[in-house]
């Protein structure tokens, strides 16, 4: 089949100089830090919208994907910060299961509460624990749309084994969302 060019998800340049791959990442809060870092790096450089996230092996806090939301400039609707870092991190580690055999536990840090896909990819991803930052009606002020979230969607990932830790540095999290407001940023609903 012919005129189907691949797919190629690449992080922006300045990941490079922001993010630091060396430390331990000891804390809910410090985890969610570098999500709003991302979020905040993200704005600031013209790369995409307010959103970060990172995956880090859950016990020590080694960093091993970062994300942020790059569906305007990888013009790609499914590219949301969360799913960028899953990607990331399972290319990394070889394996579409951060829960596979043999691998450490692993847990996922978003600057907001996931969408509706993006709750899906947690689950599927094989995360053991989600950490939210600021909270959906948050963003809704921005008219970023989550889509079909319940609360049952969160307990559904409960069931399934999934700890979620809401509101984690929200505030934080949310100055974000309004600076990316107050620089008139493109709303591409998700
Ligand atoms: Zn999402």
């Amino acid at each position: 089949m012919t005129g189907f060019p691949e797919v190629r998800v690449a992080y922006p340049a300045w990941v490079g100089d922001v993010v630091d791959w060396g430390r331990a990442y000891e804390s809910p809060e410090d985890r969610m830090k570098l999500a709003i870092r991302l979020s905040r790096e993200n704005v600031d450089r013209g790369t995409g919208g307010p959103f970060g996230a990172a995956v880090f092996e859950r016990d020590g806090g080694r960093l091993v994907s970062v994300g942020m939301n790059l569906v305007v400039t990888h013009r790609n609707s499914t590219l949301h910060a969360e799913i960028v870092a899953l990607m990331m991190a399972e290319s990394r580690l070889g394996s579409y299961s951060l829960g596979a055999e043999g691998l450490p536990a692993h847990d996922v840090a978003a600057s907001c509460d996931p969408c509706a896909m993006c709750l899906g990819a947690l689950l599927w991803s094989g995360v053991s624990r989600v950490l939210c930052g600021a909270h959906r009606e948050d963003a809704h002020i921005l008219q970023f749309d989550e889509g079909p979230v319940f609360p049952e969607s969160y307990r559904y990932l409960e069931k399934r084994g999934i700890e979620i830790q809401r509101g984690v540095l929200r505030e934080e999290a949310r100055a974000v969302l309004e600076l990316y407001r107050d620089r008139d940023g493109v709303i591409y609903n998700g």
